[in-house]
Formats: C-alpha cells, structure tokens, sequence
C-alpha cells in the first residue's frame, strides 16, 4: 500500500488495552505496530480501555498504561489520553471510549441477539460448569459448555429471572458449520463451528465479556483494521460469528508474532525485566525502544536497522509482518541504545543521566562536581549502554581506589620495569598539559616511544583500578593533575 497524501478516514485502527497490569514490550509493539499503520496511511490512531473484567482491574494501571505512551510518543487522534494535567481525558465522536462506560450500549445489541435467537440465557451454576469442566479434563475433552439452557422456553426464563436467578448470556454457536476468514499475517484460516463453545458474551455482573464488547466497539467506532497479538487469533472465529449475527462486515484482521523471550518462550514476567517502565527505568531511550521494537515481529525490505520514527512510518507495511515468534535479544537492544546515546549531544545526556547521578552522589555523600561530571559524560558516552550504567563507573572518578598490586602489571613484567614505567609516566604526567586528552596522548607516546603497553596499561590501572575502563589520557583529563599524580604515586607504593 502506498502512503496517501491526505487524511484517509477509512483508516482507522485501535489499540484496546486492558488495564490490569503494567504495560509490557509485547504490548508496546502491538501499539507501535498500529499507530505506524495509522501514520503510514495517514489514517487515525485509536486508544479504547478494556476495562470489562472488574475483579482484574488496577485504577493505577491505567494512568500508567498512558504515560508509557506518551514517554513512547505514539500520539492518540481519538479515544483516551493523558490531558496537559495528566489526567485520563476522551476524544472523539463515537465514544465513550472506556468500555465500563458503554454497558447499556452492549445491553441494547445483546438484546439484538437474544431476540433473534442468536444468544441465549444460561443459569448454570458454577458448581455444575465446574463439574463438567472437571469430566471433561478428565476424559482429555477440550472445555466446551454443553449447551444445556440453550433450549429454555421463555416462560421459563422469565420464571428464573423474576426470582433472580443469575445468569450469563452465551452467543448460540451454530452447528456443523465452517468459518472462514483470512488474517493479513496468518492467512487463511477455517474453523469447524462444532469446536467453537457458546461464549458467553454477558456476565453474571451484567459486563460484557471482551469477546462481545471487542466486536461491538470496533463496528461501532469504524475500525478498519485490528492490530492485536497472535494468542486473540483463536478466538477471532467467534467474532466472525458475532460479525454475521448482527449482519455487520469483520474489520480486517492482523495479528502479530508473539515476543518471545531468550529461551524462545512466550514472553513473561518470569523472565525478567518486560514492563516497559523496567525498560525506561535502566535508561534506554524511547527511541531506540521503538526502534528496536519495530523489528520484532517485522522488516522493510532493506537490511536497514537503525531507522528514525519518520524513516518507521515511511516504510511501515502490513507485507512486512513476519508470523514467526519474535525473539527479544537483549544484546542488540543494548547496541541500538547505545547507538541512540552517541547521537545524544553531552548537555542532552548529562540532563538525561542526573536520575541515576543525584541518588548516587547523596547515597555516597559526595559533593556534586558538574565540571567534572561534565567530563565523564564526555567520555563515558561511547562505553555506556544505558544510562544508568553510568553510575557503574563513578566510582573510579570519585572514591579510593582499591586494587591488587598485580593488576598493575603488563603482561609477564616484573616488578622493577613496572615500578620504572609508572616512575617515568609519573614524571610526564607531572609536566604534561592535561587539559586536552589528544594532547596528553601525543606528549606520552612521544616519550615512551615503542614500549606503549608496559607504560600505558599500568598508568591507566593507576589511574582507574579497573581492568577496562577509558583510556589513561582520558582518565587524567577527568582526574586532574593532583589527583592523577596522587594516584600514580599510591600505585608505586603498592609494588
Ligand atoms: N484488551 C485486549 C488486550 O489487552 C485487546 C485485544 C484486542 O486488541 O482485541 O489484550
């Protein structure tokens, strides 16, 4: 599909999350993968709260779910977002857009049902479904309801409601048919009605389920395409259903891949850090999150990686949709962040770092010093991944070192050429110019001439303690000349 050059109304996609926990990667590429869809076609980007399963329901969650967008800037055209106050606010003209605010919408379109025979009342108590459930396991048979009250004679059921009797309404799956649908990502798919249980589409508590709420709210609010992950895939033959009891044309449907984790298994809170917040709390950007999460589950046609949201929605399509799982690779996550930290200017990351900078230093009672903060942002850039590693570092720049004496060493040196080595870049550091580390670099190297490693690797150990860490050079222009000498002398003392 070709981008069009203006507002194209027909294009309308959703994403429908259900606020009962926090916001997860997986979700987030759902969204993503929408909003690019939107963007790409210049048609509108939706967001509906799921909200029908009260006894799940986190009032935090919701918030929570919003700021996670903003802080990804998928901007909403239509339905819920977060107003300049932070508060959860609606737009658009086929709202509500929170689905526990919709019920006597779901109350009149079951009643369409229920009157032409399509959805039925069911006072089974959940003692009995228990017990069939339980046969049912038992003889290895898939849970299905067994239809019981599907034939109940309206007399009957006016006899049950009238003294109160609970009940669900289930949809009337019809028999011996086949439902046939195609999915933009999965393909053809054909469904044997007799596999399909009679849903049930309201709740004792008079809620709608998701499955029936999910089908009325997209008819209802126009929603050309559905974006969604790969597990509601089994359960879209009974919204096809739905569809064709109300007589309405099915959306189109794309599910995505599901992310899977390291082990290739479906991604889950036992595996680790998936909440997006976890992700934002380490320091890894929005952008480079985006990005990264752009390539699971989809390509362009290029061997591109590193893409620009512009360069996303430019190149989003629907034919690029992979349906094998998409494995979340955490090694490459962290190049792209640190690809996106390097293109960040010094005074953008400093900003970006006092998050993980202020607890350190009150946590570690140290004075602030933003010169020399200001330096080891400069250098610490193209070694960090995330920002908050760089609190992993400071404590070369800011407390006693402490270190075996033998890591001083190069290679097989022995004591003496090590004590003369520190010794001599002693007496350069002394009279060198620090100022500049390309400087300092040429004026050593000038002196110590061939012998690079057994002069720069236990100046450079003096200096940091650490096996890896920045170059000697930059160390020093970090540390000073009083530091950088006290810190060479103490390396010689411990020989
Ligand atoms: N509320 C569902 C969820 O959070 C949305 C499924 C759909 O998009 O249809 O997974």
């Amino acid at each position: 599909m070709n981008t069009p050059k203006t507002k194209n109304s027909e294009i309308r996609v959703r994403f429908a999350p259900s606020p009962t926990g926090a916001i997860h990667v997986g979700n987030l590429r759902t969204a993503l993968f929408a909003w690019l869809f939107a963007r790409n076609q210049r048609g509108s980007f939706l967001v509906r709260v799921e909200d029908t399963d009260q006894k799940r329901l986190d009032q935090e969650a919701t918030k929570k779910i919003f700021e996670t967008l903003n802080w990804a800037k998928l901007d909403v055209d239509e339905g819920i977002f977060l107003d300049k106050n932070s508060e959860i606010a609606q737009k658009g003209e086929l709202g509500p857009y929170i689905q526990s605010e919709r019920l006597a919408i779901y109350k009149k379109y079951i009643q369409k049902l229920i009157d032409s025979g399509e959805a039925y009342y069911c006072f089974c108590s959940a003692e009995r479904l228990k017990k069939i459930r339980e046969k049912q396991q038992a003889e290895n048979q898939p849970p299905m309801y067994d239809k019981k009250c599907r034939d109940l004679k309206p007399k009957e059921i006016e006899e049950k409601i009238k003294k109160g009797e609970p009940y669900v309404i289930r949809m009337k799956v019809p028999e011996n048919e086949i439902i046939k649908f195609t999915d933009k990502v999965f393909g053809n798919i054909a469904v044997e009605t007799n596999t399909i249980d009679d849903q049930v589409l309201i709740k004792t508590d008079g809620f709608p389920t998701y499955h029936f709420a999910v089908v009325v709210d997209d008819h209802l609010m126009k929603i050309s395409h559905i974006f969604r992950g790969e597990d509601w895939l089994p359960s879209t033959p009974k919204h096809i259903l739905l569809y064709k009891f109300f007589g309405w044309k099915p959306p189109k449907f794309v599910h995505l891949p599901n992310v899977l984790g390291e082990n290739k298994k479906k991604l889950s809170k036992r595996q680790g850090d998936v909440s997006v917040k976890d992700f934002k709390d380490k320091g890894y950007l929005p952008t480079a999150l985006i990005n990264f999460l752009s390539l699971l589950g989809w390509s362009p046609k290029s061997d591109q990686e590193l893409m620009t949201k512009a360069e996303l929605i430019e190149k989003f399509s629907i034919a690029g949709l992979h349906k094998a799982g998409a494995i979340l690779n955490y090694q490459k996550l962290d190049w792209m962040n640190s690809q996106y930290l390097k293109k960040e200017t010094d005074e953008e990351l400093l900003a970006k770092c006092q998050k993980y900078l202020k607890p350190y230093f009150k946590k570690n009672n140290l004075k602030e010093n933003s010169e020399k903060i200001k330096k080891i942002i400069t250098i610490e850039k193209s070694r960090i991944k995330k920002l908050s590693d760089i609190t992993v570092n400071l404590d070369i720049y800011f407390k006693n070192l402490d270190y075996n004496a033998e890591l001083l060493k190069w290679k097989e040196m022995t004591s003496e050429d090590l004590r003369k080595a520190l010794v001599l870049v002693l007496k350069i550091t002394a009279e060198a110019d620090l100022s500049d580390p390309e400087i300092f670099q040429k004026n050593i190297l000038a002196q110590i001439g061939e012998a690079r490693g057994k002069h720069l690797w236990p100046l450079r150990v003096a200096l940091s303690g650490q096996e890896k860490s920045a170059s000697p050079f930059e160390l020093a222009w970090v540390l000073g000349k009083e530091e950088s000498i006290k810190r060479i002398k103490n390396a010689i003392e411990k020989i």
